[in-house]
C-alpha cells in the first residue's frame, strides 16, 4: 500500500507536495529554536530539552511519564515490545499502520501477530473484538493488546468518536488486553473535534504522538504511559538503539511545534475539505468528505489508473501518493490555499 516512489530524473521539481504530511520542512523559526537548544546526554536523562518535551507531552496526554523516540514507528515497536511477549496476538484494524507499513515489525521484533479487524473508516466496534476473543485456553495464542489508530490513516483520516474509544477500550480491558493508541495524527483529531487529546488518551495504557506529520518537525515522537510502563519501555529503547545523545536539538523543534503548529491544523482541514469538495464535482472521481487532512480519491470511474493520474500530476510538479486503487492527497503546513486551487485545476485539465 505504502512505498517509496522511484524518482524519475526527467520529472520537474515537486512544487506542490501532497504526498504526505511528513513532507514538511522545518520553518526558519523552528530551525532557529533548534539551533539554540540547550542539550545534554539524552540516554542518561541529562538533556533538559528532551526532559521538558517529555514532561509537556505527558501532561498534554494525561499520563504519568513519557519517552522520546526518533520516530512514530519506533514508538509502536517499543510499545508492542513492552506490552507483548512472543506468541501473543494483537488486535487492530486490518488497515492499520502496524500491519501495512512497519516492515512487519510486530511479527519480526516482538514475535506477536496482529489480527486485523474489518470495519468502515478504519474503525471497529466492541462486537468486532468480541467476535475474535478466544477465551484464553492453553491452545490459544494469548491476546494481550488492542491498538487504535487516531486518526485512522487508511480509513480516510477519520476520527474515532470518544464514545467508541471508551467502548472498545472497555471491551478490551474486560478481556484482559492492554490498550495502545497510535496517535500519529492525534492532534488533528483533537483540533477537528474539539475533544482534548488527553480525553482521547485517557483509556489507553500507552499512547504516542508524532511530530513529523502535520506538526512539521523534522524528527521525533513521544510515547506516554504509566511511570512503570515507561520504565520498561526504556529498556527496549536502549535495545533497539533508540537511546540518543544530544537529542535536545530535535526536541526543541517538537516543543516549537506544540506552541505554534497545533491550532493551525484547522487550515489543513479546511484545505482538505475544499479540495475534496471540488474534486468530487469532477467526472469519474469519488471523494469522501474528509474529517481531517487526508483526502482519498477513488479514480476508478475516470477510466484512468491511480498510478497514471499520479504520474500526470507529477509531470506538472504536483506529487500525490498512490494507495492501491486510490490516490491520497495530504494537506499540511507547506501546502497553501493557492496550491490547492492549482491542484484542483490540474485534476480538471486531466479529466476535462
Ligand atoms: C506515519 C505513521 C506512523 C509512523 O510514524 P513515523 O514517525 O513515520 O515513523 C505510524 N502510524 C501512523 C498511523 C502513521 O500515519
Amino acid at each position: 500500500m505504502y512505498g517509496p516512489q522511484t524518482p524519475d530524473p526527467t520529472a520537474p521539481a515537486v512544487r506542490i507536495n501532497l504526498y504526505s504530511d511528513t513532507q514538511t520542512k522545518p520553518t526558519p523559526a523552528m530551525r532557529a529554536v533548534m539551533a539554540a537548544a540547550e542539550v545534554g546526554d539524552e540516554q542518561l536523562g541529562l538533556d533538559p530539552t528532551v526532559n521538558a518535551l517529555c514532561a509537556r507531552v505527558a501532561g498534554l496526554l494525561g499520563k504519568e511519564a513519557a519517552i522520546f523516540l526518533p520516530s512514530g514507528a519506533m514508538c509502536n515497536s517499543v510499545a508492542i515490545l513492552t506490552h507483548c511477549r512472543p506468541g501473543d496476538e494483537i488486535i487492530a484494524h486490518e488497515s492499520s499502520h502496524i500491519i501495512d507499513a512497519e516492515g512487519g515489525a510486530p511479527w519480526a521484533l516482538a514475535g506477536a501477530r496482529v489480527l486485523g479487524l474489518t470495519g468502515a473508516g478504519g474503525q471497529f466496534l466492541p462486537r468486532d473484538i468480541e467476535a475474535v476473543l478466544r477465551g484464553g485456553s492453553r491452545y490459544d495464542p494469548p491476546q494481550t493488546l488492542m491498538v487504535v489508530e487516531q486518526t485512522a490513516n487508511q480509513g480516510g483520516g477519520t476520527i474515532w468518536p470518544l464514545e467508541q474509544i471508551r467502548a472498545v477500550c472497555a471491551t478490551a480491558h474486560e478481556a484482559g488486553l492492554a490498550t495502545h493508541m497510535d496517535g500519529a495524527r492525534l492532534f488533528n483529531a483533537a483540533v477537528a473535534s474539539g475533544v482534548a487529546a488527553a480525553d482521547y488518551a485517557a483509556l489507553f495504557d500507552s499512547v504516542w504522538v508524532d511530530f513529523t506529520k502535520g506538526l512539521g518537525a523534522p524528527l521525533g515522537a513521544v510515547l506516554a504511559g504509566s511511570a512503570d510502563f515507561i520504565d520498561r519501555a526504556w529498556r527496549w529503547k536502549q535495545r533497539l538503539g533508540g537511546s540518543l545523545r544530544q537529542a535536545g536539538f530535535a526536541a526543541a523543534g517538537c516543543l516549537y511545534a506544540l506552541d505554534h503548529h497545533i491550532e493551525r491544523l484547522v487550515d489543513d482541514h479546511e484545505h482538505a475539505a475544499y479540495l475534496a469538495g471540488e474534486l468530487a464535482k469532477l467526472p469519474g472521481l469519488k471523494v469522501a468528505a474528509p474529517q481531517t487532512n487526508l483526502v482519498y480519491v477513488d479514480v476508478a470511474g475516470s477510466g484512468h489508473k491511480a498510478g497514471f493520474m499520479a504520474d500526470r500530476l507529477r509531470a506538472q510538479g504536483i506529487m500525490v501518493s498512490v494507495m492501491g486503487a486510490r490516490l491520497r492527497l495530504c494537506t499540511h503546513l507547506d501546502v497553501s490555499a493557492a496550491d490547492i486551487t492549482e491542484t484542483i485545476a490540474a485534476f480538471g485539465a486531466l479529466l476535462g
